[in-house]
């Protein structure tokens, strides 16, 4: 559960990663990506990602995005 590191007792330095888990360091390169169908990030997709995390999740992003123009 990603809420457990949000309210855990130790504050974890910086932005982790929503696809690796892991800790994004400052000297790492960060992109983040919006996803229209998790605007709050609940779901764990919108978030911070190290840039080549990013990269299938901002391909998938950009579908999911695109959709809502398209209801048929
Ligand atoms: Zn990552």
């Amino acid at each position: 559960m990603p809420l457990d590191g949000m309210f855990g007792g130790d504050e974890p330095r910086g932005p982790w990663c929503a696809s690796c888990k892991a800790p994004i360091t400052p000297g790492q390169r960060r992109v983040r990506v919006q996803f229209d169908s998790d605007p709050h990030g609940f779901r764990g997709l919108t978030g911070v990602y190290h840039e080549a995390c990013s990269k299938p999740f901002a391909s998938l992003a950009h579908v999911i995005n695109l959709t809502k123009f398209s209801k048929f």
